[in-house]
């Protein structure tokens, strides 16, 4: 990875920068990390600043993962693979007086794109935020599929509770991270110090509560701690994939109690609001985005914000590398392995197969001009998710079911739009359906 990205640096600074910053760099590739070492601290400093930018968007563009974190450090590549020190220090800072909550400032309620699918979940959680602890409350459950803003939301939580109250004891964990703590405390004895550690908290945040599945000793412990928290009407949050009574693996206990407070389902994002959280993420790194761009990857990966913005981070790293401005056709070219993989199935023949199977009609029915309500309603609902899921224009829509004109598959998509707002049983179709045809 480093020399490709060395052959790629050398194109674009100066020859001077080059040989005397960047090609003396030793480069270890440890856990997703890349690790660069530099001679001495002057080196380290200089790169650090002039440089570490165009590296780790490079770096991340080749690697092809924006999650790989670029690091300076003084000395030289270790020759044995070094244990990472990080873990080790982690509970006694816990336990500690100077608490560390786990909490991300960036991500608030602010930043948090509201659309139809997780409005509620955002309305819940400002709720919790705004009356930690309040009985109607506690516990919050939140759930969902992966990439759909969970975490984002817990950290929004957090930073809005310790915005009124500074001096809260607010913590974030992820579950695994819960139980590698707990393991490590039981070895070393210091189990106690953890219990009280957890037990003294104001608001406890656990993400990824499946993961304790099949994890007993964590469930028991997990489970005292829900107590005490609970009966001082401490705040307790969790989140998880499936609605928490689904949890596979968890006790009957745990379970039960997790839905005894407030909980809140976040659904994947429609196309609109997948473009605006689009819009806000290139906003937020000072980047341009056309909305055509916006609305060519939007309409392209529907179903994990994540991925989305890891598209956007890719586009925009290749921007930068290449000089050149993300248009529909640049991007097309620069992710095209990742299009390709979501491009598939979703052809507005298979929404009318899948549509008729789940209303059991017929195929042949949605595109008859048969006006019977058994009919008509699956029709608007397969014209609703042709435009939401492909990238039909409106006539051509219309053409597949039986010659319409734009118009109906227009008054279709509003009328399905507004019964999800107003029939929960609509709603849950749409659901059904979106997540049969992403699968
Ligand atoms: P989850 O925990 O549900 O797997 P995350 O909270 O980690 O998902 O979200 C994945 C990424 O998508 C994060 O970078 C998050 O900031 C972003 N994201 C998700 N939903 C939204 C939203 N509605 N507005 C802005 N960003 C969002
Ligand atoms: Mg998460």
């Amino acid at each position: 990875l480093w020399s490709d990205c060395l052959s790629h640096l050398q194109t674009k600074v100066s020859a001077t920068d080059y040989s005397t910053w960047l090609r003396p760099l030793q480069a270890d590739l440890v856990n997703g990390e890349l690790v660069l070492y530099a001679q001495n601290q002057f080196v380290a400093n200089w790169v650090q600043d002039k440089f570490i930018t165009e590296i780790t968007g490079l770096a991340r563009f080749l690697a092809k993962s924006d999650e790989l974190q670029v690091s300076l450090r003084v000395g030289s590549k270790p020759t044995e693979p070094q244990a990472t020190p990080v873990v080790e220090k982690v509970e006694s800072e816990l336990v500690s007086p100077n608490l560390r909550t786990g909490i991300t400032e960036t991500l608030t309620f602010g930043n948090f794109v509201q659309g139809k699918s997780n409005q509620l979940a955002k309305a819940v959680a400002q709720q919790v935020a705004a009356n930690p602890g309040e009985n109607h409350c506690n516990p919050f459950s939140l759930y969902g599929g992966t990439g759909l803003g969970k975490t984002h939301l817990l950290h929004a939580i957090g930073n809005e509770i310790l915005s009124h109250k500074p001096n809260a004891r607010v913590v974030y964990i992820h579950s695994e991270r819960f139980v590698q703590d707990m393991v490590k405390a039981i070895k070393a004895n210091t189990i106690e110090n953890f219990k009280k550690f957890y037990r003294s908290l104001d608001v406890l945040m656990i993400d990824d509560i499946q993961f304790f599945a099949n994890k007993e000793v964590t469930q028991e412990e997990f489970f005292h701690t829900f107590n005490s928290l609970f009966e001082r009407s401490k705040q307790i949050i969790v989140t998880s994939d499936v609605f928490p009574k689904n949890i596979e693996n968890i006790e009957e206990r745990i379970r039960s109690r997790l839905s005894w407070g407030v909980n809140a389902a976040i659904e994947p994002p429609e196309l609109e609001t997948r473009v605006a959280i689009l819009m806000k993420k290139a906003e937020e790194r000072g980047v341009y985005l056309e909305e055509d761009v916006a609305f060519f990857l939007a309409q392209k990966l529907r179903t994990n914000v994540r991925e989305l913005e890891g598209a956007l981070n890719r586009a925009i790293a290749w921007s930068n590398f290449t000089h050149r401005p993300i248009t529909v056709d640049a991007v097309r070219e620069a992710l095209k392995d990742l299009i390709a993989s979501y491009d598939h199935l979703i052809t507005i023949e298979n929404i009318q197969k899948i549509v008729a199977e789940y209303y059991n009609i017929k195929m042949a029915d949605l595109k008859s001009k048969s006006r019977t309500r058994s009919v008509a309603r699956p029709r608007q609902m397969a014209m609703a998710l042709a435009k939401e899921l492909t990238n039909h224009s409106l006539p051509e829509i219309g053409r597949e079911f039986g010659g319409r004109d734009h118009t109906t598959v227009m008054h279709a998509c509003k009328t399905i739009s507004e019964m999800r707002d107003t029939d929960s049983s609509i709603q849950e179709d749409y659901t059904n359906l979106t997540r049969k045809l992403s699968s």
